[in-house]
């Protein structure tokens, strides 16, 4: 009994995404108890069916947008809800714009009554397409406020300066990660980033699509991953934005060749024009993490990429087949 009134509370908002689902098992698994909110808008209540009889997590359907009466006391604060990527945020934009700033200030509220240290969950698009590379996080980024990722890149930016001023004025106890591209399991097969995209057209046995001529790279980091090096940056006493990504950087038609390899198909490669501001490279600069943290990557992208393929072809035909992600 007394180890359970010691456990310490976190508060996961966005709990029922992506990365939020995960951080929500690795917080349980080392002996937390969690509160996880969400408001479904992008996340699917599927990704934390396996807790519902864990008697230390608890979830709340709440729009973190709206008037918050979360009245528990907290120790820790994650803070993971937005929309992440442009299929989504191009949906809704005002609602982006909305969590980044107004939800963020009523988080950071919570945070402020609890006295609870804080971690954001950044982004490497406030580097939006840089001029710089590999991107450090002295960079100051290459941002069009009124270019079609404005709404993501802006509410990122303001989620860093509103997060920084609460920390310079009222003292509160901030975290910053600054996150690049992530994968793993439950990634949405329809949420239009590369790699749910290609395994769910290897997987329905259709060609992949390659914007522009595919030269473009990114850096995906395995959740795994992703996940220790939040855990660490929360125990750190670091209050600047840390990049935390794999600098593994691979080119986007490579890339799709390996996952047409890995399912053993010969599916073919189509190419698209490129969207507009679509960076043409991103790889993160980790040197940070790993002096401050002593964190770096350790899942090969082969290693990665195999597990997740085996939960993308896990999921049912019929999910697979979901193309569009449909919006309340
Ligand atoms: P996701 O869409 O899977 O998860 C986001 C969650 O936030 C969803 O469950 C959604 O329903 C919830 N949410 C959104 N608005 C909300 C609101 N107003 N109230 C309550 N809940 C709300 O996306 P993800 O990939 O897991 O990203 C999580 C966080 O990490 C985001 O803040 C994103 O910007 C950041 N991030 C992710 C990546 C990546 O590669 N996945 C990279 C950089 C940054």
């Amino acid at each position: 009994l007394n180890n359970y009134l010691m456990k310490k509370t976190v508060l996961i908002t966005g709990a029922a995404g992506f990365l939020g689902s995960h951080l929500c098992d690795y917080f349980l698994s080392k002996n937390y108890k969690v509160l996880g909110i969400d408001n479904f808008i992008t996340g699917s209540p599927k990704n934390l069916s396996h807790l519902t009889a864990n008697s230390d997590f608890e979830f709340r359907e709440v729009d973190i947008t709206h008037d918050l009466k979360i009245h528990d006391s907290i120790d820790y604060i994650l803070h993971f809800a937005s929309p992440a990527s442009p299929i989504d945020y191009l949906q809704i934009p005002l609602e982006t714009l909305r969590v980044g700033s107004l939800g963020t200030e009523n988080i950071l509220k919570i945070a402020l009554r609890n006295k609870a240290r804080i971690l954001i969950a950044s982004t490497s698009e406030v580097y939006g397409d840089p001029l710089e590379h590999p991107q450090k996080e002295e960079y100051c980024g290459n941002v069009d406020p009124v270019g079609p990722r404005g709404v993501y890149d802006e509410a990122k930016r303001f989620q860093e300066a509103l997060t920084t001023a609460y920390h310079t004025y009222h003292g509160l106890d901030i975290r910053i990660a600054r996150i690049f591209n992530t994968y793993g399991s439950r990634m949405r097969v329809n949420d239009g980033r590369a790699i749910p995209a290609f395994m769910g057209q290897v997987l329905r046995n259709e060609s992949l699509t390659v914007f522009g001529d595919g030269s473009q790279t990114r850096s995906f980091c395995y959740i795994d991953d992703m996940i220790v090096g939040i855990y660490k940056l929360l125990n750190s006493n670091y209050t600047k934005p840390m990049n935390l990504g794999n600098p593994d950087e691979i080119s986007l038609i490579d890339f799709a060749n390996e996952i047409v390899a890995l399912a053993g198909n010969n599916n073919k490669i189509i190419y698209k024009p490129l969207p507009i501001n679509d960076p043409v490279k991103r790889k993160p600069d980790i040197t940070k993490a790993m002096n401050i943290l002593n964190w770096k990557p350790i899942v090969s992208r082969k290693k990665g990429l195999k597990k997740t393929f085996n939960y993308f072809r896990s999921l049912s035909l019929e999910e697979l087949k979901k193309k569009e992600h449909k919006f309340a």
